[in-house]
C-alpha cells in the first residue's frame, strides 16, 4: 500500500482546480445572467481580490432577483466587506427608499445611488436595542407642522461615517409606530457619526455610532410608506435574502482557498489533500455550501413566485450564515497555522463570517421567527 501511495504522489495528473460549484447551480441562469456572473467573477478576481488583504479603510445590476443573487455571491467569494458595503447601499439604504418612499422620493434619490454619486446607510440599530428592534426602539421623532425632530443614538450603522444620507428608523411620539426618515449626513445640524474602531470583521466596510440631538428633517423626507414596524421589515426580509447569498460566497471562498492549499502543502512527502481526514474535512465543506447553494436557489424561485416569506428569508439568512461560520472554520483548520495569518484570504473569511452570522439580526432571531411560522406560537416577548 506504501508503494502505491508512492506512486500516486509521483505520478499524479494535473489535479482539478478548486470549483465551489459542485452541483451546477450557476446552470439555473439563463445564458445572458451567467455570462454577467462571469463578467463579475472575472472583474473581482482582476481588481478586487489583489488590493483587498491589507486594506483596513474603501454597479448595481439590472435583473432578475436570483441574478442579484449570485452577483452577491461572488462579490463575498472575494470579500465580504464588499459584498457588505454593497448590501448596505444597495439593499438596506435603497431598498428602504424603493420599498417605502413615494414616488417623488423614488425619482429624487435612487438614481444618484444607483450610480453611486449618492451612498447610503441604514440605522436601525441602537447601542442599547439590537434583537429587540421591532418593539424596543428609544429613537423619537416628534411632529412640529411640516418638520420632523428626531432625537436618540443609532450604532454599528455599515458606511455611515463617510456616506452622504442615513435612512433612520425613529419611534413617532404621536402614535408610537416605528418611521422612516431620510437624514443627509453632511449637511443636516446635530447629525454627527463616530467611526467604530477595532473591529476584527469585515474590516473594510465602517461602522458609525451616529448621534441625532434635535436633528430637523422636513417632511419630504419621511418615507411615505414606511409608517410601522412592519415596513422596516419588508426591507429586512429582502436584505436577509442577500446576506443568505453572501454567507454562501464567504464559505465558497474560503473552501476554494482551503482546497488549493491541500493541493499545495506537502506534509510526510504528500499533499495534504491526499490525506483521507483532510479530504473528508473538505466534502463537509463542499456539502455545506452545496446545501447553501440550493436553498439560496429555491428561495430565488420562490420570491419569483410571489411565495417568499420573512420565514422563508429567516431560515435561509440563518442556516446558511451557519454553514458559512462552520465550513470556514474547517477551512482555517486545514491551513494549520497560516489558517491565522491575514496574507492568506482563509483568515480575512474566517473573522468575516462572524460578522454575517450577528447581523441583519442574529441566527436566534432568525430561528424565533422561523419558530414563529412553524409552530403558529411567538417566542417573541
Ligand atoms: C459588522 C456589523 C454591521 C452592522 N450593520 C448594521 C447596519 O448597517 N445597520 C443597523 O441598523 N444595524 C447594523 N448592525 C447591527 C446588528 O444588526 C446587530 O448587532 C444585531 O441585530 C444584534 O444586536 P446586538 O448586537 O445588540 O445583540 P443583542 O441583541 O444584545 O444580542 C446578544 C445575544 O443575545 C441573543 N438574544 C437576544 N435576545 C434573545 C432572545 N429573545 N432569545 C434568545 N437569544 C437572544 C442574541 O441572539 C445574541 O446572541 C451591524 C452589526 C455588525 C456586527
Amino acid at each position: 500500500m506504501t508503494n502505491v501511495a508512492h506512486r500516486d504522489f509521483t505520478e499524479r495528473k494535473p489535479l482539478p482546480a478548486p470549483n465551489s460549484d459542485f452541483y451546477e447551480l450557476y446552470e439555473t441562469l439563463d445564458p445572458q445572467e451567467l455570462a454577467t456572473v462571469k463578467r463579475v467573477r472575472a472583474f473581482l478576481e482582476a481588481k478586487v481580490a489583489p488590493v483587498i488583504i491589507g486594506m483596513d479603510g474603501y454597479g448595481c445590476v439590472g435583473g432578475s432577483l436570483a441574478l442579484l443573487g449570485f452577483v452577491q455571491m461572488e462579490i463575498a467569494r472575494v470579500d465580504p466587506s464588499f459584498a457588505t458595503f454593497i448590501g448596505v447601499h444597495g439593499g438596506l439604504a435603497m431598498g428602504s427608499i424603493y420599498i417605502d418612499g413615494s414616488e417623488e422620493q423614488k425619482q429624487q434619490w435612487l438614481p444618484p445611488m444607483a450610480r453611486f454619486e449618492k451612498i447610503g446607510c441604514f440605522g436601525l440599530t441602537e447601542p442599547l436595542v439590537g434583537s429587540s428592534a421591532s418593539g424596543g426602539l428609544t429613537t423619537t421623532a416628534k411632529c412640529e407642522g411640516d418638520t420632523w425632530i428626531l432625537n436618540g443614538e443609532k450604532r454599528w450603522i455599515g458606511n455611515a461615517p463617510w456616506c452622504d444620507l442615513s435612512i433612520i428608523w425613529a419611534r413617532d411620539l404621536a402614535d408610537n409606530q416605528v418611521k422612516g426618515f431620510i437624514v443627509e449626513n453632511k449637511t443636516t445640524p446635530g447629525f454627527s457619526v463616530d467611526k467604530i474602531e477595532n473591529k476584527i470583521a469585515l474590516k473594510v466596510v465602517q461602522n458609525g455610532h451616529i448621534t441625532l440631538k434635535d436633528v430637523r428633517v422636513p417632511e419630504a423626507n419621511r418615507l411615505q410608506g414606511g409608517n410601522s414596524f412592519r415596513d422596516t421589515a419588508k426591507v429586512l426580509k429582502m436584505t436577509r435574502y442577500a446576506v443568505a447569498w453572501m454567507a454562501t460566497g464567504c464559505a465558497m471562498g474560503a473552501y476554494e482557498a482551503a482546497l488549493k492549499y491541500s493541493q499545495e502543502r506537502l506534509q510526510f512527502g504528500k499533499p495534504i489533500g491526499s490525506f483521507q481526514l483532510v479530504q473528508d474535512l473538505l466534502a463537509r465543506m463542499i456539502a455545506n455550501i452545496t446545501a447553501s447553494q440550493c436553498l439560496i436557489v429555491r428561495q430565488a424561485q420562490l420570491h419569483a413566485e410571489g411565495k417568499l416569506t420573512d420565514a422563508h428569508a429567516a431560515l435561509a439568512k440563518a442556516f446558511c450564515t451557519a454553514k458559512c461560520r462552520e465550513t470556514v472554520a474547517w477551512a482555517r483548520e486545514l491551513l494549520g497555522g497560516n489558517g491565522i495569518v491575514a496574507d492568506y484570504r482563509v483568515a480575512r473569511f474566517f473573522t468575516d463570517a462572524e460578522a454575517l452570522y450577528s447581523y441583519e439580526g442574529t441566527y436566534q432571531m432568525q430561528n424565533l421567527i422561523v419558530g414563529k411560522a412553524i409552530t403558529g406560537l411567538s417566542a417573541f416577548v
